[in-house]
């Protein structure tokens, strides 16, 4: 198997946008323009310091946020990186997309006392973009070179962020990936008005030039088994995500124009890296133009509904079966969406899809929340004679995500998962019941957050290093116990 070369991000153009004239989006430049040194102090010197940073505590990386607010303020931005940078291995990254109003920003006290949070996400942002302008990030130089190497199964920011702390130890790292470009879901999930892709570029040509080997295109269980990273490498790690899209069935559903969330998401991310996508060329994975549906309350939902608008769809809908307050997805996403122009349907479900060989129709029908149920939200019930009909060109459904049957495509019957199909681990440790082969992401978790999957990365390495250094010590006692 010869491994394929790294292919780094090229943006050609932005993910296509048509803007539709009736709404205002709310983009990068609007959001950030006004994060100059100046106002990035003055924000950060409104934190008060308070005693108990509950900030830091529901920041699933324990960001020492308070210090680097203070640095901040006082100017000191290299030092203010220095800090944000030794507990987030992308804090560019979470700065833009960490859903804050229910992480650090939701608990800031200032928020709680009525006076609107300190802008914490946008300032990591703005000092850790400051950051690379100005060289501070430096090259990854481990102090010594070890002979032992790791071979990651994922070039998602859970595998990214192992791979940065087992190099900086020395270890060789070899990451393995199916698709063409490094990193995982912030390239083909998340659009490119929340994370530009020439971000995630630059981190990906940092590690590589730290001297991580990127090996894509390749899949494993297709082209290299599990059993054979085993004997290449001194430790394994499954980063893989999860891909299953959890579909619905419905009379039509077979219907031309229904697509899955991540189909129409890759497409638009892909057009905007300037790749030939046919599907979207030939307007099937083009929202302009059309009445867009989408089924779903999650963020990939909100993501959907907003790249709708910027490919000029004619309108947008967004079909969700409970209401706004049990809605999974961030609300400020919600609130984006809405000011976007994309009408929420709430408490609705699709029951059929009409229209002759394509898309015309969607027959949906009203629903209570009933009884709570196992997720502690309401159940949605049915109404009974609450049917209604939405016109449609487009349907998304974006309904959630499940692990693919790992065992079955690592050719690893052996493998342990749980009945949600996740690996299963020491939580402690992060192995799996495969001696040497560890687990982090959502793999694990199931569809859970970047931050989560940093976290997890973070940990897997350290749980790496101490499995591969005991074997070492083990190994040398051995040897002289043998003598
Ligand atoms: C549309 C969408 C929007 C999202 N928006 C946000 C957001 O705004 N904020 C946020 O915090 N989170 C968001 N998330 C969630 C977030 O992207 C994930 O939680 C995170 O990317 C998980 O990281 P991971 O490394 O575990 O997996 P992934 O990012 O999924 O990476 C897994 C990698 O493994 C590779 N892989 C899989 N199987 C194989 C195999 N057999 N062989 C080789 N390689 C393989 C894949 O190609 C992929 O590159 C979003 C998710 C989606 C789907
Ligand atoms: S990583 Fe996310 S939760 Fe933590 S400080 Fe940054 S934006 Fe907030």
């Amino acid at each position: 198997m010869a491994a394929k070369m790294l292919r780094f991000v090229t943006v050609a153009q932005d993910t296509p946008e048509k803007r539709a004239p009736q709404t205002r989006r709310r983009d990068f430049d609007e959001i950030y323009a006004e994060y100059r040194p100046q106002h990035a102090a003055e924000q950060a010197g409104r934190c008060s310091q308070c005693g108990v940073p509950f900030c830091q505590i529901h920041c699933p990386l324990s960001n020492n946020i308070p210090d680097w607010l203070m640095l901040t303020a006082e100017g000191r931005l290299e030092e203010a990186y220095e800090v944000s940078s030794a507990t987030n291995n992308m804090p560019e990254v979470c700065g833009r997309i960490c859903p804050q109003d229910r992480l650090c920003e939701g608990n800031c006290v200032i928020e709680s006392a009525g006076h609107g949070t300190v802008t914490i996400g946008s300032i990591e942002k703005f000092v850790t973009d400051t950051a690379w302008e100005r060289g501070w990030v430096k090259p990854i130089r481990p102090p010594l070179e070890r002979e032992q190497s790791v071979g990651i199964i994922g070039a998602g920011p859970a595998g990214l962020a192992a791979a940065e702390q087992l190099r900086r130890k020395g270890y060789r790292i070899h990451v393995y990936d199916r698709y063409d470009r490094v990193g995982g879901l912030l390239v083909y999930g998340i659009p490119n008005f929340k994370l530009e892709k020439p971000i995630v570029a630059r981190r990906a040509k940092w590690l590589a030039e730290g001297g991580i080997t990127f090996h894509l295109n390749i899949e494993i269980g297709r082209d290299v088994t599990l059993a054979e990273l085993r004997r290449r490498h001194d430790a394994v790690l499954i980063a893989t995500g999860v891909y299953k899209a959890r579909d619905m069935q419905a009379p039509g559903s077979g219907l031309g124009g229904i697509v899955p969330a991540m189909t129409y998401l890759t497409a638009s991310n892909r057009k905007g890296l300037g790749d030939k996508v046919p599907e979207f060329d030939s307007g099937k994975l083009d929202a302009e133009g059309k009445h867009v549906v989408v089924i779903g309350g999650g963020d990939t939902a909100m993501d959907c509904v907003r790249t709708a608008v910027r490919q000029g769809a004619k309108s947008v809908k967004c079909l969700y079966r409970r209401d706004r307050e049990n809605m999974p997805g961030s609300m400020r996403e919600v609130k984006h969406a809405e000011e976007e122009g994309v009408e929420f349907v709430w408490l609705s479900a699709p029951e059929a899809f009409d229209g002759q060989a394509k898309i015309s129709t969607v027959v949906a029908h009203r629903m209570r929340l009933g009884a709570r149920d196992a997720t502690g939200r309401g159940a949605p019930v049915k109404e009974e004679d609450s049917a209604f009909r939405l016109p449609a060109d487009l349907v998304i459904k974006a309904l959630g995500f499940d692990p693919e049957a790992l065992p079955v495509l690592f050719q690893a019957p052996e493998l342990a998962i749980t009945d949600c199909g996740t690996v299963k681990v020491n939580h402690r440790t992060l192995m799996s019941n495969l001696d040497g082969v560890f687990a982090a992401g959502d793999i694990v978790r199931g569809a859970s957050l970047v931050v989560w999957a940093i976290k997890d990365g973070r940990d897997a390495a350290a749980s790496i290093d101490r499995y591969i250094q005991t074997r070492i010590a083990t190994a040398g006692i051995s040897a002289v116990a043998a003598e």
